[in-house]
């Protein structure tokens, strides 16, 4: 029986009914096989995530949970989410999971707009400094119905304790969110709820950045610690586009009249928030979190850290200013002051050489988020393509040619030596035909 429809079958009917859209299809899948991805925020979904999302499933439509959905025909869309919970459990050793979440931004808007009122404090960090856009940035909505409150870096970028502290002890927020989207140095979460604790406060880990590294124990997990963990599926988890709410010891704490904590962020999910979950994109989670529980998830979780200390280090012998001097995790930040370009124009000039990054601000910047005064490198698409030690120095030296050629006009115009170029899109081509993105 054919449950899915193949990948050429699907690709054919596509070709012959909207040959406009396929050939668009067909140009994005050619560029990702030939670039070399190193921005931070993207992986590379698994391949048998992508076969869960080419399927049926997308034609479920039902409301609620398993064994209490609002339509028939859940039979088996009910056991799909029942085992995307338990293997997020499992991964996590979370006592309680919701695979619902239509994305890492949503799983924290569930969390914030279900545990909060309208008015009442967060402390989240700033996005220049890392933070994400639902910690509280002020063009979010979160900053539209919260009063909110930010800490930062300190000047070498590392996370100060005693200044969150102290925030926290003045402005008494009723949550506190940890966890980055630009950091690329451990995150304490014990110490994160101490705070917590001293305030009265709810911890909110989102761990949308590091949740690989976390599941295989090369971070320090925040499940015990933070009252609520967020994360997204498509980043560090290798899954598809969505959010997971996990919790830990903290799931049957009472948070209202004869309500836990765990019940009340179930109906946080539906029906407060969401309608509809995306049954396709569960059975994708469920497939990458049972990824995340094998040897080969772990070799990879260790390559990928590997892979972004041997980048930061060749870096600094190159000369850049890494910010921290290194790395614990994925991500290699770059601060370009005194190198007289704009991420902008770093951003768009490796580009050229199907290189891809992403410009980032630094703490302090007084550059736009659309101009920026860094970069941000994350290894975890090339270590899944397989690429090794060397291979990596090789693309730091690439890197280096690039930008060292680059002459900059303005904030956002510059010009790149053509020979450079040349040499460089067919070294990163080499590279990209030996580590195919799939082996399909
Ligand atoms: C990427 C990210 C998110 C948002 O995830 P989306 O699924 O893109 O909405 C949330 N928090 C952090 C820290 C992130 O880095």
């Amino acid at each position: 029986m054919i449950n899915y429809i193949s990948q050429q079958q699907s690709s054919c009917l596509l070709e012959s009914e909207d040959p406009l859209l396929s050939s668009l299809i067909n140009k994005e899948s050619k560029r990702q096989k030939n670039a070399l991805s190193m921005v931070a925020s993207a992986s590379v979904a698994l391949p048998s995530v992508i076969a869960c999302e080419n399927t049926t499933l997308i034609n479920v439509t039902t409301e609620g949970y398993p064994n209490s959905r609002y339509h028939g025909g859940c039979r088996f869309v009910d056991q799909i989410e029942e085992l995307a919970v338990e293997r997020a459990k499992s991964a996590f050793s979370a006592k309680y999971a919701n695979v619902q979440p239509h994305s890492g931004s949503s799983s924290n808007e569930i969390v914030i707009f279900g545990l909060l009122n309208p008015g009442d404090r967060i402390l989240g960090m700033d996005i220049c400094s890392g933070g994400h856009l639902t910690h509280g940035a002020p063009v979010s909505a979160i900053a539209k119905y919260f009063e909110v409150y930010s800490y930062g870096v300190d000047p070498k970028g590392y996370i100060d304790y005693e200044q969150i502290e102290d925030i926290a002890l003045h402005c008494k927020p009723k949550l506190i969110i940890c966890g980055a989207s630009s950091y690329p140095r451990k995150i304490d979460f014990a110490k994160f709820r101490k705070i917590a604790d001293k305030i009265n406060a709810f911890l909110l880990a989102d761990i949308s950045h590091i949740a690989g590294l976390v599941a295989s124990g090369l971070h320090m997990s925040p499940i015990d610690h933070a009252h609520i963990t967020t994360t997204s599926t498509y980043k560090q988890l290798y899954g598809p586009r969505g959010g997971l709410i996990l919790c830990g010891k903290d799931y049957d704490i009472c948070v209202e009249k004869n309500v836990t904590l765990s019940q009340k962020l179930q109906k946080a999910v539906f029906p407060f928030y969401q309608g509809t979950p995306i049954l396709n994109a569960i059975a994708g989670k469920a497939r990458a979190l049972d990824f995340v529980n094998s040897k080969e998830f772990a070799l990879l979780m260790k390559n990928v850290i590997l892979h972004s200390n041997t980048l930061a280090n060749n870096l600094i012998e190159l000369g850049y200013n890494v910010i921290t001097q290194g790395t614990d995790n994925h991500m290699v930040l770059v601060n370009l002051l005194d190198r007289g370009i704009t991420g902008y124009c770093a951003e768009k000039s490796l580009e050229e050489c199907n290189i891809i990054v992403n410009r980032n601000r630094i703490a302090g910047d007084n550059k736009s988020s659309m101009i920026a005064s860094g970069l941000r490198f994350g290894t975890n698409s090339l270590a899944f393509r397989g690429l090794g030690q060397p291979e990596l120095k090789q693309c730091t030296e690439i890197i280096n040619e690039i930008l060292t050629h680059t002459t900059v006009i303005s904030d956002t115009q510059f010009r790149l030596d053509e020979n450079i170029k040349n040499k460089a899109v067919n070294q990163v081509k080499a590279l990209c035909d030996q580590f195919p993105l799939y082996h399909v």
